[in-house]
Formats: C-alpha cells, sequence, structure tokens
C-alpha cells in the first residue's frame, strides 16, 4: 500500500488517548501545531513528486510512560519537571501519522502485550507470534519490556524496532561481549542492536539516527512584528527548576547581567517565591508552552547557567529571534565526571551546555562564553541585535523528509554485510584525490545498488592521532557516515592511502579501522556492530569513512533523498 499524506489530525488526537497529564501536554502540542504539519506535508509532497512510500504498520511504544516503568514524568509535567522528551514523542507521532502511515500507541504494558498478540502472562513462551508491524519506536524502558514479553520474537523481530535515545548509544555501549570486556558498561544495557536504530535528539553522533523534533516557524511578517516588539533590554533564564539558580558562581554574571538587563524567570514554584531565585528577577512560574513562546517574542536574550543540557528551548529562544548566551565548560563534562552523564552508554565531551546550538547554528545566534571571564561574558551580553533563526532540520518539513527517508531507505533485518576476515583485495573500488590524503569512491567502479546513503557520497579520510571520525570528517566539512565504513575495511584501503602498513590484523575494537604508528601497524574490524564514528585515542589513527550532507539537514548526503 502507498502511504498518503494527511493533514487532519484528529483521528491522531484520539489515538493518543488520554488521562495522564503527559499526554494532555503533548496533545496541545499536537494541536498547536496542526497548520505547521498541514503545510509542510504539501511542501514535501510536491518535493518528492511520484516517488513512491511504503506505508508501513507501526506501533509507537512509549516505555517511559507506562505505570510499569514508573512513570516518574507525568506527575513533574506541571512542576517544571523535564518537557524535552515529551516535546519529542509528539513530534515524531505527528510525523508519523502525517507521512501517512498506520499507527497503533501504547502507554501501558497491558496495551504493548494486546497489540504485539502475547497472551497475558506468556511473557517467556517460547512461541514466536508473527509481528504485525514493520516498525516499533520505543525507548529503552520499553526495549526492556518488549524483552521480557516477546519471548523468542524479540530476537526475531528486534531489527524493526527503533529507539528514541535523547543522548545517544556508542557502538562501544551497544555490544554486549565488548562492553563487558572493555568496561563499557552501563545502566542501559547492551542490546547489540544496529546503532543506527538508536535515534537522538540532538546530531550527536552519526553513529546514531538523528531523530530531532520541531519548533515553531515564523513567516515574514511575524519576523517582523517580532524584531519591532522586542524589548530591548529584556533576558530569560533557561530552567524551569529551581535548582539550577544555586549553580555555582552565577551571582557574579547575574550582577553583569541585571546591569544591562531586566531579567526574567519561568520557574516552577507552589505558592511562595523559591527562595533560590533573587529579587530582582521578575519569575512568571512555569508557562504553559504558547505563553512562554511569547515571552521568548519579547526577549532579546535567553540565557542558560550550565543546566539543563542540550533541550528544545534554546532552539525556540533562536527560533524567536533571542541570543542564546551559555557557558563554556572546560573542562568538559562527560559521563567520566558529571553525575548527569554518568551511566550513558555515551563516551561523548560536551563543551558547552548546548553544543548543537554552538557547533551548528553558533554566532550570531549562540554565544558561547566563559561565565568566568566577566569582559567575554559582558561583549556578549552588549551584542547586538539577530534575526530570527531556526534550521530545517528542526522545521516540521525537515523532520517529516528526514524520517521519511529514514522509513524508506533504513533495513537493519538484512544486516551489516559480513566482514570476511582476509578480504579479498581482488578490485579497487577507490580512486586516490590528487592530494593523495583521502579516497574517493569511484562511482563508475563498483556503485554498491541499494546501499543507502549512496555509496558514490564517500570520501575516506585518514585522520590525526587522537582525532575521532566524528571531528575528522567535520574537519573536512563533511559528516561520518557509519554505514560506509565497511567498504573502507580492507587492506586496499591502507594501499590506496599509501599508509605503511608492517603487517595487519582483524581484531574486535571501537576504533578499527586504524594505524598504530609504533610499530606500523595497521588493524582492520572483525565485528560490524562494533563500527564507530565516535572515539580515538592518541596511539591510532583512524581510517574514517566521511560524507556530504545538505545545509540544515546533517542526517541526509545531496544524493540522499
Ligand atoms: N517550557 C514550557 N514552559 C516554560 C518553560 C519551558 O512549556 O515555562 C517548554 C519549552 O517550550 C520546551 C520544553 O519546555 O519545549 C522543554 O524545555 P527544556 O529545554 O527546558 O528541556 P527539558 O529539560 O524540559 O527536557
Amino acid at each position: 500500500v502507498q502511504a498518503v499524506f494527511r493533514s487532519n489530525l484528529s483521528h491522531l488526537l484520539e489515538l493518543m488517548g488520554s488521562g495522564k497529564e503527559s499526554l494532555i501536554f503533548m496533545k496541545k502540542r499536537t494541536r498547536r501545531f496542526t497548520a505547521q504539519w498541514t503545510k509542510a506535508a504539501k511542501y514535501l509532497a510536491q518535493k518528492l513528486g511520484d516517488i513512491r512510500r511504503d506505508q508501513k504498520q507501526i506501533l509507537v511504544h512509549i516505555g517511559f510512560l507506562t505505570e510499569e516503568s514508573g512513570d516518574v514524568f507525568s506527575p513533574r509535567v506541571l512542576k517544571g519537571g523535564p518537557l524535552g522528551e515529551m516535546v519529542q514523542w509528539a513530534d515524531i507521532l505527528a510525523a508519523l501519522y502525517v507521512l501517512g502511515h498506520s499507527l497503533r500507541i501504547t502507554v501501558s504494558l497491558k496495551e504493548l502485550q494486546s497489540n504485539l498478540g502475547v497472551p497475558p502472562g506468556r511473557g517467556n513462551c517460547p512461541l514466536t507470534v508473527p509481528l504485525p508491524f514493520d516498525l516499533i519506536y520505543t525507548d529503552y524502558h520499553g526495549l526492556q519490556q518488549m524483552k521480557q514479553h516477546m519471548g523468542l520474537s524479540f530476537k526475531k523481530y528486534r531489527c524493526r524496532i527503533r529507539v528514541i535515545d535523547t543522548f545517544g548509544t556508542e557502538p562501544a555501549y551497544n555490544h554486549e561481549e565488548y562492553a563487558t570486556l572493555h568496561g563499557y558498561r552501563t545502566n542501559w544495557g547492551y542490546w547489540n542492536l544496529n546503532p543506527k536504530q538508536f535515534m537522538t535528539m540532538f546530531p550527536h553522533t552519526p553513529d546514531n539516527s538523528f531523530m530531532g523534533f520541531v519548533s515553531e516557524e515564523l513567516n515574514e511578517t511575524e519576523k517582523q512584528l517580532i524584531k519591532d516588539g522586542k524589548a530591548s533590554n529584556m533576558a530569560v533564564v533557561y530552567g524551569k527548576e529551581a535548582s539550577i539558580w544555586k549553580l555555582q558562581g552565577k551571582e557574579k554574571f547575574l550582577a553583569v547581567l541585571n546591569k544591562y538587563m531586566e531579567i526574567h524567570g519561568t520557574v516552577y514554584y507552589e505558592s511562595q517565591r523559591p527562595p533560590e531565585v533573587p529579587a530582582f528577577v521578575k519569575n512568571h512560574g512555569l508557562l504553559p508552552q504558547p505563553e512562554f513562546q511569547q515571552l521568548l517574542r519579547k526577549a532579546k536574550l535567553f540565557i542558560g547557567f550550565g543546566f539543563p543540557y542540550e533541550g528544545p528551548a534554546p532552539l525556540e529562544a533562536i527560533a524567536n529571534g533571542c541570543i542564546f548566551l551559555q557557558s563554556r565548560f572546560s573542562p568538559p563534562h562527560s559521563s567520566l565526571n558529571h553525575e548527569f552523564f554518568r551511566g550513558k552508554p555515551t563516551s561523548r565531551e560536551v563543551f558547552s551546555q548546548h553544543p548543537y546550538a554552538e557547533n551548528f547554528i553558533g554566532k550570531p545566534h549562540v554565544w558561547t562564553v566563559d561565565y568566568n571571564n566577566s569582559d567575554e561574558f559582558e561583549t556578549a551580553i552588549k551584542a547586538i541585535m539577530v534575526d530570527p533563526y531556526l534550521p530545517y532540520e528542526y522545521t516540521c518539513a525537515g523532520m517529516l523528509e528526514r524520517i521519511n527517508a529514514y522509513i524508506q531507505h533504513q533495513d537493519f533485518c538484512v544486516g551489516p554485510s559480513p566482514v570476511p576476515p582476509g578480504a579479498s583485495t581482488a578490485q579497487s573500488p577507490f580512486v586516490l584525490a590528487p592530494n593523495a590524503t583521502h579516497l574517493e569512491w569511484a562511482q563508475n567502479i563498483s556503485s554498491v545498488p541499494g546501499a543507502w546513503p549512496p555509496t558514490h557520497s564517500l570520501r575516506a579520510w585518514l585522520a590525526a592521532p587522537g582525532r575521532a571520525c566524528t571531528d575528522a570528517c567535520l574537519d573536512h566539512g563533511l559528516i561520518c557516515e557509519p554505514s560506509f565504513f565497511p567498504f573502507l575495511n580492507s587492506q586496499n584501503s591502507f594501499l590506496k592511502l599509501q599508509v605503511p602498513c608492517d603487517s595487519t590484523e582483524w581484531e574486535m575494537h571501537h576504533l578499527y579501522p586504524a594505524f598504530a604508528q609504533p610499530g606500523q601497524e595497521c588493524y582492520l574490524q572483525k565485528e560490524p556492530l562494533l563500527f564507530s564514528c565516535a572515539g580515538a585515542s592518541t596511539k591510532y589513527q583512524r581510517l574514517c569513512p566521511c560524507r556530504d550532507f545538505r545545509k540544515g539537514q546533517v542526517a541526509l548526503c545531496q544524493g540522499c533523498l
């Protein structure tokens, strides 16, 4: 069956059920964005023309909202608790629905079981029940529940699962044997999924698929209105919970800020003003999302104190014409040194409160400064007014386009091509670029049919010692593409790059393929699941598969649609 774009979301709202505060929040959001989704659907339908799109049977099981996993978020919706996850799930549901797929939504174990066709109480039954879904979107909680209740079907069908995973899961943490042997174990387990099955909130590492969410888009008239209506000296502080006002050293920069700006906050409180919030701050309490947007439209500056990490709000602020001012972290925060990231399946070092805003948006919209350096801080505050800006990948059209590309092209059930130890190097798929430091895939020799992203976008680079492939590719204006690793993983690639290998070995290691200077040894990857863009060691020069990307849509290459 062909998928047909939908523009009426009322059936989706019914599917979403009711009762929980979290669902109410999500439904309000869906309602509010209906017009934008509809417009985006029209745009994408035109852009894709008559490209065939298959309609998929999709189950969305939101594990963290189930009572069985404790549902700690729903009771906090009205109290300043995290909302980012709900923003994202609401948008995923809307996107899948608008793209025309057939949807089931579950937020309890009972509903999950009945949709999977598993008789209650027969969780461990050895039968493999045929799965009535092509795709299942869930989270880590849901994954655990499915494993417990699907019996053998879980193994058989797990390639159809997509895990919504805010901060991402790197290959080294995903591979059970490797994680256990090398100390990459975390609370979230290791699932031996294809790392691309994990879908993140921001494009953290290309090892995972970037899912994202959407932010409000303004038309030209609205942009002008906002520009005219800005209070020249109004700042809003990022954060809904009073605890962020306790962060160390903030008095000094609050005093500087107060010299230039009227400071507003949206900190949740019960009856009295939260004592953590200084008296000169105008606190509005937690606002409903549309009112929060209105506040951002008036403000000139949105300022982060260092927490929460990587949420949606800075994007919304920038989209409403605010400058986002945030602190640089030095040393960077990571699972090694910060409680929040401890136990998360990633080694990523976070150099500021919102690395996406810093790296993908940057000045003039985003200023990342050392808050301990009063001069740098003060210069930033005096910074000029800027136009509203929203990256295309965070618009409804951008999200629809991306998810559609995933649904139509990503197939993890065919499995990564096995790596044959001592693979034959008979025919060279590469040509050496004239400057002899990187390889280009020779399209005319052997483009791999059906490969996605298409293999002709491959550019391979040998990274400097200690440089991760994520960074090495970015250095060249490209993005690391893990699905291309198998094409590089051969002696031939080293040969072509004129890497002087004294010997070559196949081993299991998340940094391979790589060249080790001492000993002049070349290493190839024995375990396809461990191909990883993330990760670096000064011992190795990694061989990195890069590709081009669309501006404002980093998940897709030029020829990826
Ligand atoms: N938000 C809100 N009311 C407020 C402040 C924020 O509804 O007073 C919304 C905001 O629009 C954003 C969401 O809360 O979409 C999540 O924001 P945040 O970046 O704080 O991420 P979180 O830590 O909640 O996941």
